[in-house]
C-alpha cells in the first residue's frame, strides 16, 4: 500500500527519471558520481543514500520488537505510568488490556503533567489521559511510514502482523536515524556493543546481532528467510531455545551460548574454527550442519 499522494509519487518518479535519463545510472550512482566531482560532500552522501534506502525498508527490519516494548496495563495506574517513564526513559507509554496484543492507548509524558496540577481526590484514570494508538503493517515501507507520521502528526506508531497482534513498536527517532545515523537524547542509556572483540582475539557476540552484519564481519553466509538474527538463527536450527554451554560449528565459526533465557539468547562467545574442529562438531550433532552449511 502506498499512502504517498499521487503528487509526491510523480515527484519521486520525475526524480529518478531525471538521473536515470541524464547518464543511464540510478539515482545512488548520480549521488556517489556527485561526491567525486566535489558536488556533494561525504556528509551529505550517506543521508542521500538513506533517503533512498527508506523506500527499501519495511518498519519489521528497523521497529523495536514486541518484548521489548516498555508497555503498561490499564489497570496498574498513572503512578506505575510515570515509574516505568522514569526507569525506563521513554516518553511514550503504549497502554493494553489484558495482554500486549490489546494495546488501546498511549500516555504520553507531557499530558502527565496536566495531572500534576490537578488536586489528588480528582486525579483522572488512565484512560482519560491516554490518546489513540496509530496501527501499522509490520510490513509497511519505512517511506510510506515516514509519510503516514507527518500526515498523521504522530511519532510512534504500533506495529502489527497479519493476524492483528502486536508485534512491535516503531517511532520517528526510528526511521530518521536511518537517514542521519543514530540520534542520542539526554534519556539514552550506552548499549554494549553487539560485537566485543576479547583480549585473545574471539569475540562475545549479542544473540540479536543481525545476520548480514555477522556475515560481512566474519565472512560467513548464514542466511534465513524467516529470522534476522544470530540468536534467532540458531533457535531455527534446534527448534528450541539451546541453553548456555551449547556450541555449535557453522561455516567455520564456534558459537557457544553464553547467556540465554528460556525465551532468547542474549550472548555468545564467537570463535574462528578450525576446519577439524568444524568436522568434530558435526560429527557430534549433525543437526548443527542444517541452514548455510
Ligand atoms: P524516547 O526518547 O521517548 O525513548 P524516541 O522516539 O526518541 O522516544 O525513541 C528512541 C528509541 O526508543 C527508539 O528506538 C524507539 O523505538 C524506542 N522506544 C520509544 N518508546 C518506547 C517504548 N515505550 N518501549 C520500547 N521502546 C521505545
Amino acid at each position: 500500500m502506498d499512502d504517498s499522494s499521487p503528487q509526491e509519487g510523480g515527484f519521486w518518479s520525475s526524480l529518478v527519471g531525471i538521473f536515470k535519463n541524464k547518464n543511464g545510472h540510478t539515482l545512488e550512482d548520480a549521488i556517489r558520481e556527485a561526491l567525486r566531482d566535489g558536488e556533494l560532500t561525504s556528509h551529505d552522501v550517506p543521508m542521500l543514500l538513506g533517503v533512498l534506502r527508506l523506500q527499501r525498508l519495511y518498519v519489521h527490519e528497523l521497529m523495536v520488537p514486541r518484548t521489548d516494548i516498555v508497555c503498561c496495563e490499564v489497570s496498574a495506574g498513572l503512578d506505575e505510568v510515570c515509574r516505568l517513564i522514569v526507569e525506563e526513559g521513554h516518553s511514550r507509554i503504549p497502554i493494553f488490556e489484558g495482554d500486549k496484543d490489546s494495546i488501546i492507548g498511549i500516555i504520553h509524558s507531557k499530558d502527565l503533567l496536566g495531572v500534576l496540577l490537578t488536586p489528588p481526590e480528582k486525579r483522572p484514570e488512565i484512560r482519560e489521559v491516554m490518546r489513540p494508538p496509530l496501527f501499522i503493517p509490520e510490513n509497511k515501507n519505512v517511506r510510506d511510514m515516514l509519510h503516514e507520521f507527518l500526515k498523521r502528526r504522530q511519532h510512534l506508531a504500533i506495529a502489527v502482523d497479519e493476524y492483528g497482534g502486536t508485534s512491535g513498536l516503531i517511532t520517528l527517532e526510528d526511521v530518521i536515524e536511518e537517514i542521519v545515523g543514530d540520534i542520542e537524547d539526554e534519556h539514552d542509556v550506552d548499549e554494549p556493543d553487539e560485537i566485543q572483540e576479547l583480549p585473545d582475539g574471539s569475540h562475545l557476540v549479542s544473540g540479536r546481532l543481525e545476520l548480514e552484519e555477522l556475515n560481512e564481519r566474519f565472512l560467513v553466509n548464514l542466511i534465513s528467510d524467516q529470522v534476522e538474527t544470530i540468536g534467532g538463527y540458531l533457535c531455527e536450527l534446534t527448534g528450541r531455545v539451546p541453553k548456555q554451554g551449547e556450541t555449535f560449528t557453522l561455516q567455520g565459526l564456534r558459537l557457544t551460548v553464553k547467556e540465554a533465557d528460556k525465551k532468547q539468547i542474549r550472548w555468545l562467545h564467537l570463535k574462528t574454527a578450525s576446519p577439524g574442529m568444524a568436522q568434530d562438531a558435526l560429527a557430534a550433532d549433525p543437526s548443527k550442519a542444517k541452514p548455510g552449511e
